[in-house]
């Protein structure tokens, strides 16, 4: 019987789980996934997790919890840095070490380190050290591997064409005819902010459904491609060096600068330290290129009717600048 693997559905879920699906898929390792974020889910995150951490390290204790007696191993790798001369939030780093003191009774936690901070030969290593838990067959790993990060690449081009997270890993051929079908007149609305929190149904209140079905065309960080990013990250004064923070920010400011936006959301987790800089950052180059902007911030006490309200009166807002006026400050 195969060995089963669980991954949790929080934190980069949505940014790598093509690659270890396909990677263990090859090792012929059964992957589990936990359930999709939902109450019950939120409320153990948040009874087994310290009161200061942010909310998707909570609901990433959550499901851990759901996983935990389904499976013989988990997987929650050690991410330290994920591109050269760059870091990612410590909490990534601290967290295989949070989840096993606090969650009793785990299966054995594959905690692999992924630090490519001074060089990429780092990821080959922990590609093998995450391979023999299941092989020692070094040939095995490496083409297991090489065929996974097709797949990712495959992957990651669907989304720079426009195709939502969720939407790529769900149906793949569906969501090309998605993007063709996408309608060029509505209007545009970039989803900003950590991937965790935009594209996590429970967490975002299915922010990027509600404006799909009012038509609009959604735009996240993750669709726009990476020299754009890098670009208009490098226009800022001093470097940035969370990777998470240049994309946001690189991406947010390509959008507004050559006008392939109508408005910005950002969606933002009560008591992230790093979105407290770069929302400042993105508000305040809306402001200057008078681009309308609002902030969505979600904890666990955030209810969906305010939400709804929120998202209600800025699309209307901008329907009716689009149709009036179309210079009008929404600043001051
Ligand atoms: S970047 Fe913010 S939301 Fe993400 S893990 Fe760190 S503190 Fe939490």
């Amino acid at each position: 019987m195969a060995c089963k693997l669980g991954i949790p559905q929080g934190l980069l879920f949505y940014d790598y789980y093509p690659l270890w699906k396909e990677f263990f898929k090859e090792l012929g390792v059964e992957v589990v996934l936990s359930s999709k974020t939902n109450k019950e889910i939120l409320d153990k995150g948040v009874s087994a997790c310290v009161d200061e951490a942010c909310l998707p390290v909570k609901v990433f204790h959550g499901h851990v919890e759901d996983l935990k007696d389904k499976v013989d191993y988990i997987f929650i790798p050690k991410f330290i840095s994920i591109r050269k001369r760059e870091f990612i939030c410590p909490k990534f780093l601290g967290l295989p070490e949070m989840i096993k003191n606090s969650i009793k009774d785990l299966p054995p936690i594959i905690d692999t380190e992924i630090n490519l901070r001074k060089s990429n030969y780092k990821l080959m290593k922990a590609i093998f050290e995450t391979g023999r838990h299941f092989t020692y067959n070094f040939f095995k790993i490496n083409s297991a591997y090489k065929k996974a990060f097709k797949y990712y690449t495959d992957y990651k081009r669907l989304i720079t064409k426009g195709v939502i997270p969720m939407e790529a890993i769900r149906v793949y051929s569906k969501c090309i005819n998605n993007v063709e079908n996408r309608n060029d007149n509505s209007l545009r609305i970039m989803v900003s902010g950590h991937p965790y929190n935009i594209y996590d149904e429970y967490l975002s209140m299915r922010l990027i459904k509600k404006l799909k079905k009012d038509n609009i065309n959604v735009i996240t960080p993750e669709m726009i491609k990476e020299d754009k990013i890098n670009y208009y990250a490098s226009k800022l004064p001093k470097r940035m060096f969370w990777s998470f923070g240049r994309k946001i920010v690189g991406s947010a400011f390509s959008v507004m600068e050559e006008q392939k936006v109508d408005g910005i959301i950002y969606v933002s987790s009560f008591g992230c330290g790093l979105d407290s800089i770069l929302i400042d950052l993105v508000q305040r180059k809306a402001k200057a290129l008078k681009v309308p902007f609002t902030l969505l911030t979600v904890d666990e006490h955030t209810g969906e009717a305010g939400i709804n309200t929120r998202i209600e009166a800025f699309t209307d807002m901008i329907k009716w600048r689009v149709k009036n006026e179309n210079n009008i400050p929404t600043h001051g």
